[in-house]
C-alpha cells in the first residue's frame, strides 16, 4: 500500500486524554480512533493487526477441531433468567435496551447461555459429543474503569470457545488441548516469554480456573510467580491452603503486575442443567453435557503487545501480527522506489510504501513509531552503489543488500 493513499497520518502530539501507553502510541501512529472513553474504532493499520491476531487464534482453534460460528449480540431476557444471570447484581456489566413494544433485551457480554441453548437443539446422543464451537464476536460490557486504552473497553471482539464433553474425564482432555493451543497462540504473537498460565479462583465445578497473564507494569492484576518452575497464581487465590495444594513454596514467589490476555474455565453442568443440554449415553440414560469456556480478547492482546514490546521510539510489532512486513522508505528516490514497490508487490511481500515528500529524519521517526519489522531504505548514495539498507525495527541493526538480491532476501525468510 502506498502511504500517500492512507487517510491516517502519524502525529507527534501525545493525546492529552490518554494515560495508557498503548492508546497513546496506537492513536499517534494512526492505528485506532477514540470514539469516547473506553470505545475505540480500528483504522486501516489497526484493523490489519487485529485481523492478524485473530488469524493466529483462528488457526490454533481450528487445529484442535474448533468449529467457527457467530452468535448474535442481542440477547433475550428469558434465556438469561433461566440461569439467573439477567439480574444486574449477578452480571454487573450488562448493557440493556428494549424493543418498541417494551420487551427488554440485553447486549451479550459473554455467550454461555445462547451457545448452550443452541447446542441443546443439535446434541441428542453420546455420538454427538464431544464438540468445540467458537466465535469472534462483539461483546458489550459496561466496565467501570476505562483507563487502559484498548485493553479494557466497553465494546470489543472476543474469541470465545465452548467445549461440550460427555464426562468430566473427556472434558479434561479437551481442556488440555485448548490450554496447549493458548500457549502456542501467545508464543506466536510474541508474548510467550512474558505470559504465565496462572491459577485463579475456579467455580462450582473446578478448584481453579487458569488465566493467561502477561507480565507488564500496565497490568491491572497482581500475580505471584515461581520463576524456576514457571508456576504462577493470581493474588486473589493466594493462601497457605492453595500453596500446599499446588506444591508451591511461598518464599519462591515474586509479585508481578500483569495483564489477563486470556482465560479458561471448567463450567461443568452449570449451564447444561438449567438449559437442558442433555444426551443419551450408551445405556440410554440421559446425562447433562460437561462444559468448559475459553476466552481471548484479540484487542487486549494487541494492546498488550504494544505495552510490553514497544521502545522509546514507538511500537515494535512481531512479524506474526505486523500490519505490513516491510516499510519501504523512499528518501527522495521515488523513481527507483516505485520499481522496488512493484517488485515487492508482485512477489507477495506485504509492503507499506512511504512515497511521501518528507525529510529522511521525519520518515525514520514515523517508521519507528509505526513499528513495521523491516525498513527498506532507498537513499541516493546506496542506490548509486547498487544497494539498499535494511533496518530491523526490533534491534536497529542495519544490513546492506544488493538491489538484485533484495526480493530474494525477503523470500528466503
Ligand atoms: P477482566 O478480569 O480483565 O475483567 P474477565 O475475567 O472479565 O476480564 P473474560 O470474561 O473471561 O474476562 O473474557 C475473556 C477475555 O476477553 C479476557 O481474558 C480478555 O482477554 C478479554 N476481555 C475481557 N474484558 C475485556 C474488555 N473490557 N476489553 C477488552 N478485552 C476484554
Ligand atoms: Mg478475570
Amino acid at each position: 500500500m502506498r502511504q500517500s493513499q492512507l487517510f491516517t497520518r502519524v502525529s507527534r502530539q501525545v493525546p492529552k486524554d490518554e494515560v495508557s501507553k498503548n492508546a497513546q502510541l496506537l492513536i499517534r501512529a494512526g492505528f485506532i480512533h477514540k470514539e469516547m472513553a473506553g470505545v475505540y474504532s480500528f483504522l486501516p493499520l489497526g484493523l490489519r493487526v487485529l485481523n492478524r491476531v485473530i488469524g493466529v487464534v483462528r488457526e490454533e482453534m481450528n487445529a484442535i477441531g474448533g468449529q467457527e460460528l457467530t452468535l448474535t449480540a442481542l440477547q433475550e431476557k428469558s434465556l438469561w433468567e433461566k440461569t439467573d444471570r439477567w439480574d444486574d447484581r449477578k452480571v454487573d456489566v450488562w448493557f440493556k435496551t428494549c424493543l418498541k413494544n417494551g420487551t427488554e433485551l440485553g447486549l451479550g457480554s459473554t455467550h454461555e447461555e445462547p451457545m448452550t441453548r443452541l447446542m441443546a437443539q443439535y446434541v441428542n446422543s453420546y455420538r454427538d459429543l464431544p464438540l468445540l464451537a467458537y466465535q469472534f464476536q462483539t461483546k458489550f460490557r459496561n466496565e467501570m474503569r476505562a483507563k487502559s486504552g484498548i485493553m479494557r473497553v466497553r465494546e470489543f471482539i472476543m474469541k470465545d470457545l465452548y467445549s461440550f464433553a460427555r464426562t468430566e474425564e473427556e472434558h479434561a482432555v479437551l481442556y488440555a488441548s485448548v490450554r496447549a493451543a493458548y500457549l502456542r497462540i501467545f508464543e506466536r504473537v510474541g508474548l510467550g516469554k512474558l505470559t504465565y498460565a496462572t491459577f485463579a479462583s475456579g467455580g462450582i465445578f473446578s478448584k481453579y480456573s487458569e488465566e493467561f497473564q502477561t507480565v507488564s507494569e500496565a497490568g491491572e492484576d497482581l500475580i505471584y510467580v515461581d520463576e524456576a518452575s514457571g508456576q504462577s497464581l493470581n493474588k486473589e487465590v493466594l493462601s497457605d491452603e492453595v500453596l500446599a495444594d499446588l506444591g508451591i513454596e511461598r518464599e519462591r514467589l515474586i509479585e508481578k503486575k500483569s495483564i489477563e490476555v486470556g482465560n479458561i474455565f471448567t463450567l461443568g453442568t452449570r449451564f447444561s442443567d438449567p438449559l437442558g443440554l442433555k444426551y443419551r449415553d450408551e445405556n440410554g440414560q440421559e446425562q447433562s453435557a460437561f462444559m468448559g469456556c475459553y476466552g481471548i480478547g484479540p484487542g487486549r492482546v494487541m494492546g498488550t503487545i504494544v505495552e510490553t514490546l514497544s521502545d522509546e521510539k514507538g511500537i515494535v510489532w512481531p512479524e506474526s501480527v505486523a500490519p505490513f512486513r516491510v516499510h519501504l522508505l523512499s528518501l527522495g528516490q521515488n523513481e527507483r522506489a516505485n520499481i522496488i514497490y512493484q517488485e515487492f508487490t508482485a512477489a507477495g511481500i506485504d509492503t507499506l510504501y512511504d512515497d511521501h515528500d518528507a525529510s529522511a529524519g521525519e520518515k525514520f521517526a514515523e517508521s519507528d513509531l509505526i513499528g513495521i519489522p523491516y525498513q527498506v531504505i532507498i537513499g541516493k548514495k546506496t542506490i548509486e552503489n547498487g544497494e539498499v539498507e535494511i533496518k530491523r525495527r526490533e534491534n536497529g541493526l542495519v544490513e546492506r543488500v544488493a538491489l538484485d538480491a533484495l526480493v530474494g532476501y525477503f523470500q528466503k525468510r
